[in-house]
């Protein structure tokens, strides 16, 4: 066949391969219980849907500026202020079709035969995909387990090399659900004023997602990293927006050109009604991104109950964002055989570790946006199933 090589280098996200043969047992009569997608439960906020039914009907039907309306932009610029404490220019700000595309355009700049990219595992799989797929050299930052899945800093930056170009963070982590605290992020910042010429993605898409009154740090607090670090984040987690695609990325003004020209040559602009939603989304009230919060939270807790009273399970507490990641080491099976046999013979549908990357062999991904009932229903299968 006459389609390119790195086509073969693509890689994929198996949440929706599950979601595929989930829904297929279901059309096929099983009662399934999806607990492996990652998109939160609950419908986007009445008062966002309006704003974009509105946008229509105003007549928003046409291309937009490639980097976003100028109101929208602002607004993002708003949100970081308020969240992050920064004042950043919204010139720099580039509105893209979900937060997956930041990171396809930072991986696709940085990224080429002989460079490395570190990313980390395990980690959110289009990292890993994208890199390899950029002809760079995936280099695995690992996360540890007994440290709540943070890493060390000083060993990611003893992986540095003269090849290094770009390091992907990603905190609150998918899939771990853990959160790096600030003084190994901070570790990690003044290690690199030694290799200035290293990039850092900071994959902050769960930024709004954390628990227990402990706010999220992110990358924008060191200032030494300003002029090289990229920001990602969206609407889809925070505001139940994962079907808008919806997203935008905080670029160096050095690179804003180069991510502007990757817009229209992939997209053109993001939907124009989408983007009027995404005003609203942030302008708005915020109550009911307070309310998903407090119902992920004792989802939180009840899932690390159940999944810690289980034989050959134990589970880290998640600090944020909506995923449990359980060590299931002592029950003999592997990632994949318990992601199979969970969802063909008990109807559970949880995600293998492997998806995530060689470093999350032993562990399966429980995502707990859904409802108290279903998640009971769910670890008494898995109860069921280990005995
Ligand atoms: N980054 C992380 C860590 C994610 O978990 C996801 C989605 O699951 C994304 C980015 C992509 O988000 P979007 O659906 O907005 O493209």
């Amino acid at each position: 066949m006459g389609i390119a090589q790195k086509m073969s280098r693509l890689g994929t996200e198996t949440a929706f391969d599950v979601l595929a043969r989930a829904n297929a047992l279901a059309a096929g009569g099983m009662d399934v219980i999806n607990l492996g997608i990652g998109q939160p439960d609950f419908p986007t906020p009445d008062n966002i849907v309006e704003a974009a039914v509105k946008a229509l009907r105003d007549g928003h039907h046409g291309y937009t500026a490639a980097n976003g309306i100028p109101e929208l932009r602002k607004a993002v610029a708003g949100d970081i202020a308020k969240y992050r404490g920064v004042t950043v220019d919204p010139s720099h700000i580039i509105v893209v079709p979900g937060g997956k595309v930041t990171m396809a355009f930072a991986i696709e700049m940085f990224g080429e035969a002989g460079a490395e990219i570190m990313y980390p595992n395990p980690g959110f799989p289009i990292y890993e995909s994208m890199i390899r797929y950029s002809g760079a050299t995936p280099v695995p930052i690992r996360l540890i387990e007994e440290n709540g899945f943070s890493f060390d800093a000083e060993t990611v930056l003893s992986q540095i090399t003269d090849k290094t170009r770009l390091i992907i963070l990603n905190t609150p982590a998918n899939p771990t659900g853990g959160i790096v605290p600030e003084a190994e992020l901070a570790k990690l910042a003044e290690g690199l004023e030694k290799h200035p010429g290293v990039y850092v993605l900071s994959d902050e898409i769960y930024s709004r997602m954390t628990y227990d009154g402990e706010g999220h740090c992110s990358m924008l607090k060191f200032e030494s990293l300003r002029d090289r670090l990229i920001i990602l984040d969206g609407w889809s987690k925070t505001y139940a927006m994962t079907g808008w695609r919806m997203g935008w990325g905080l670029w160096p003004g050095a690179l804003v050109p180069h991510a502007q020209r990757l817009c229209v040559n992939f997209h053109s602009c993001v939907n124009a009604a989408a983007q009027y939603a995404g005003i609203e989304a942030l302008k708005g009230d915020q109550s009911p991104v307070d309310m998903m919060m407090e119902a992920f939270d004792k989802r939180r807790h009840l899932i690390h109950e159940r999944l810690n009273a289980l034989p050959g399970v134990r589970c880290v507490l998640p600090k944020g964002a909506f995923y449990a990641f359980p060590n299931i080491s002592g029950t003999g099976l592997s990632a994949k055989e318990m992601q199979d046999r969970l969802l063909n013979e008990k109807g559970v549908a949880v995600i293998a570790g492997t998806s995530f990357g060689a470093e999350g062999e032993g562990y399966v991904r429980f995502s707990y946006a859904n409802s108290l009932e279903n998640i009971e229903r769910a670890l008494d299968r898995f109860d069921e199933f280990l005995k």
